[in-house]
């Protein structure tokens, strides 16, 4: 009888799982990561014997694979540990959401300790707690810091550690520091920077090749036999190719092709699906970028998209077409009666037009001169995205 809820969810579905496409899941292989994944294993391996390995540092561009690969690495370790009885621990620690060297630590102490109520704890009991743990357990306890660089106060972090090591007979800490910010090694202390990249890694980014393979062995496991086309496929291996070689991008595209074809109830994944998934992927990004703009370009933007969206009052005079091209007079009209509306003092004209130029910059309008004859010389502005939707990205974040 229960297979008819299973008959349900399978009906009319191009997923066999969609699990398999998100970006937590990791697969059991990583095609073309087994270099590095190799020398991860090598850096780590001492451990195994009771010697402390050396600090790693990892860095690429965003989708290279850090993150997975050095999952991978740290799962087969324990998988080894537990079966020879090594002390060997690792903890995974995101610094986007764990960006103190209070809360890392807090982090730490909870794993070894995990009955006991930390929080509120000054920082030196917690360093105790683990320097204990280290110590008792003769472990070699790996720490792995993910997006490292977004650690405010690293440098004392690195420094705390580097000293409790200094003072543990048996057992000992190591950082695997990741991150896909190039400039950070710079910003670090002289001191620990040393410390932290005794070992480093690069992580390329890959070519559209290698994220053929990896689009491949997911859409294996993640859509139904048959269902996305080679060519399909190839499509959003390619594109990912040209954004910087990001094998997130390619998942995150073959996975929207599919929520495409479910709601539109299709049963193959085409070249089609994945060209629009890539337009939704993109306007995705372009949100994020319109959620996070100062105040008063929100609000230019805004005015923008709402003119746009009620009609100009002036027609386009080079005879292309209808497309509601806006002048920048009307824009400022407008802006100033939203500040209004809002209780919000306008800026000048200067400032608004100094927005217009940062919007067109960041590509979320383009500007061109209206050249002779139309009001004198003028700015003309097209909104370079749906209105109806940058309006209700805005509207969401100036509450209104
Ligand atoms: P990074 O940490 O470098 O930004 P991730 O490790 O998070 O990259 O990888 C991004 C996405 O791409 C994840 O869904 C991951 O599973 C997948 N991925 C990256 N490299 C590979 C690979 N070699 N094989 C299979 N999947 C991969
Ligand atoms: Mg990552």
């Amino acid at each position: 009888m229960d297979d008819i809820f299973e008959k349900e969810m399978q009906k009319d579905t191009v997923f066999l799982d969609r699990n398999v496409l998100s970006s937590h899941y990791i697969p059991d292989t990583l095609p073309h990561r087994e270099r590095e994944i190799e020398k991860i294993m090598k850096t780590l391996s001492p451990a195994l014997k009771g010697k402390p390995p050396r600090n790693l540092f990892i860095y690429g561009k965003t989708g290279t694979g850090k993150t997975s690969t050095t999952k991978h690495v740290i799962e087969k370790l324990l998988q080894v540990k537990d079966k020879y009885k090594v002390g060997v621990d690792s903890i995974y620690i995101n610094c986007r959401m764990l960006n103190t060297k209070y809360q890392v630590l807090l982090k730490c102490a909870e794993f070894c300790n995990p009955r006991k109520n930390f929080i509120g704890f000054p920082f030196s009991v917690l360093l105790d707690t683990v320097i204990d743990y280290t110590r008792t357990g003769k472990t070699n306890f790996i720490i792995v810091l993910d997006e490292i660089d977004k650690v405010k106060n690293l440098d004392d972090l690195v420094y705390s550690l580097t000293r409790a090591n200094e003072v543990l007979e048996t057992g000992h800490m190591e950082i695997i520091g990741i991150t896909n910010n190039v400039t950070f090694k710079k910003e670090l202390d002289p001191r620990s920077r040393s410390a932290l990249l005794e070992d480093e890694i690069v992580f390329p980014p890959y070519n559209a090749e290698q994220l053929q393979a990896i689009v491949k062995q997911r859409v294996k496991l993640g859509f139904k036999d048959r269902v996305m086309s080679d060519a399909a496929a190839n499509l959003a291996s390619a594109l990912a190719a040209q954004e910087s070689g990001d094998a997130r991008y390619a998942l995150n595209l073959i996975l929207k092709a599919g929520e495409i074809a479910d709601d539109d109830g299709l049963k193959k994944i085409g070249e089609n699906e994945v060209t629009r998934a890539r337009k939704k992927v993109e306007e995705e990004i372009v949100y994020d970028v319109i959620a996070g703009l100062p105040e008063h370009q929100k609000i230019v933007l805004y005015a923008i998209a709402l003119l746009t969206l009620e009609g100009s009052h002036y027609h386009r005079l080079d005879g292309t077409g209808d497309e509601r091209v806006l002048f920048s007079g009307e824009v400022y009209e407008k802006y100033e009666s939203i500040c209004r509306d809002m209780d919000n003092t306008s800026k000048s004209a200067r400032w608004v037009r100094e927005y217009i130029n940062e919007l067109d910059m960041q590509g979320l309008i383009t500007i061109s001169l209206s050249g002779k004859g139309v009001r004198g010389n003028t700015t003309l502005i097209r909104l370079a995205f749906p209105a109806e939707k940058v309006k209700e990205v805005i509207e969401k974040k100036l509450e209104r």
